[in-house]
C-alpha cells in the first residue's frame, strides 16, 4: 500500500478546516488502495486554526499530522516545511480553503500510476477574482514568459501531487527566497496538467492583497531571471550611443554653421532622463543585492514551535 501525504498550508483558516477535513477524508476513504496522511502546516495563524487542527489530530491521530510555526512565515515556507516533514511515496499540496477540490486527487493519483512524476492543476478561469488582479496576473505571465529562464505554466496553481523523487529534488534547492511556481518548473519531471475550475473559497478570506501579489510577481521574476539587469545594461548602452551620436552632430554642426545659442531646456531634460535611468538601474541592482543579502545570511526559512510528526522521519529545524 502506497502512502500519500497531503500538505495543507493554513493561515487563519479556522472557519474552513473542519469542512476541509470532511471533504478530504471523503476522498481519502474513497481511494482505498492508499494510506493518506494530512500534514496541516499552521503558518503562525492568529485565530483558532491550531486549536482546530489539534482537535482533528485527537480525533484522527493516524491521519492528521501537523506542524505549527512560531509566527507567520508565508505559504512558501509552509509548503517547504510540509515537504521536508513528508515521508509518503506520493506527496500532494492543497489549499485549506477548498478552492482546490479534493475530488481531483483521485485523478491525480491515477496519473502518477500511469507513469507521470507530477500531476498538477492549472486553472481554466479566473472566476471569483478581482478584474484588476486577473489583468495583472495575465501581464505577469506575459512578462515572465519573455524574461524567466523556466517556463511558468499559465494559471499554474500550487495544487499538485508528486512522486517522492520530485519532492526530494524540490527540497534540495537551498534558496531562502522561494518562488515555488518557478521551482516546480525548474526541477522538471514528467508532468500531467489538469484543468481545474476556480472554486469560491468555502469560508474565510483570501490572504492576498494587490500589493502582496505585486511583490510576489517581482520576487518570481528576480528569482528566476537576470534579464532586468540586462535591461539596465542595454538601456545604458543605448543612451550612451545616443549621447555619442548627438556629440558628433553638434561638432559637425558647429564646424559648418558656427556655435549655437545655449540649449538650457534640452540640458535639463537630458539630466532628468539620465538621472532617472541611473536611479532606475541602481534600483534594479538593489533588488538583486537585497536578495543576495537575504541568501547569504542563511537564516532558516521557518521556525517550528510544535509538531506531532516523529523526529527520526523529520527534517531538521528550519530547513
Ligand atoms: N497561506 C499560508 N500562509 C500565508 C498565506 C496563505 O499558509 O501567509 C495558505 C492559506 O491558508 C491557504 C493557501 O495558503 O490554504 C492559499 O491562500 P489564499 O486562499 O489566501 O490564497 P488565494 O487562494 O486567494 O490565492
Ligand atoms: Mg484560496
Amino acid at each position: 500500500m502506497k502512502n500519500v501525504d497531503l500538505i495543507v498550508p493554513c493561515y487563519n483558516e479556522a472557519e474552513v478546516l473542519e469542512l476541509f477535513y470532511a471533504e478530504a477524508s471523503k476522498t481519502a476513504d474513497a481511494c482505498k488502495q492508499y494510506a493518506f496522511r494530512f500534514i496541516f502546516v499552521d503558518d503562525g495563524s492568529r485565530d483558532a486554526t491550531l486549536d482546530v487542527i489539534l482537535k482533528l489530530a485527537q480525533r484522527d491521530p493516524a491521519r492528521v499530522k501537523y506542524i505549527s510555526f512560531s509566527r507567520n512565515f508565508g505559504k512558501e515556507a509552509a509548503m517547504l516545511a510540509g515537504m521536508k516533514y513528508s515521508s509518503g511515496d506520493y506527496v500532494g499540496i492543497i489549499d485549506a480553503d477548498l478552492q482546490h477540490s479534493p475530488d481531483l486527487i483521485a485523478d491525480m493519483l491515477a496519473a502518477l500510476e500511469e507513469g507521470y512524476d507530477v500531476a498538477a492543476a492549472r486553472r481554466v478561469d479566473r472566476k471569483g477574482e478581482k478584474s484588476t488582479v486577473s489583468a495583472f496576473s495575465r501581464l505577469f505571465y506575459r512578462i515572465s514568459d519573455k524574461m524567466v529562464d523556466v517556463k511558468i505554466e499559465q494559471g499554474a496553481q500550487d495544487f499538485r501531487l508528486m512522486r517522492r523523487k520530485v519532492v526530494d529534488a524540490i527540497i534540495s534547492l537551498p534558496e531562502y527566497s522561494r518562488f515555488s511556481k518557478g521551482i516546480f518548473s525548474w526541477v522538471g519531471f514528467k508532468t500531467k496538467w489538469f484543468e481545474h475550475a476556480n472554486r469560491e473559497r468555502a469560508a474565510g478570506k483570501t490572504k492576498w492583497s494587490f500589493f502582496k501579489l505585486m511583490k510576489y510577481a517581482l520576487d518570481g521574476i528576480i528569482a528566476f531571471s537576470a534579464v532586468p539587469l540586462k535591461i539596465a545594461l542595454l538601456t545604458g548602452m543605448a543612451f550612451s550611443g545616443i549621447g555619442i551620436a548627438y556629440a558628433l552632430y553638434i561638432v559637425i554642426r558647429t564646424l559648418i554653421y558656427g556655435p549655437d545659442e545655449p540649449g538650457y531646456p534640452s540640458i535639463i531634460t537630458a539630466i532628468f532622463i539620465i538621472g532617472g535611468l541611473i536611479l532606475f538601474s541602481l534600483g534594479i541592482i538593489g533588488e538583486y543585492l537585497a536578495r543576495i543579502y537575504l541568501e547569504v545570511k542563511h537564516r532558516p526559512v521557518y521556525i517550528i514551535s510544535q509538531t506531532n510528526i516523529e523526529p527520526g522521519t523529520a527534517a531538521p529545524q528550519g530547513g
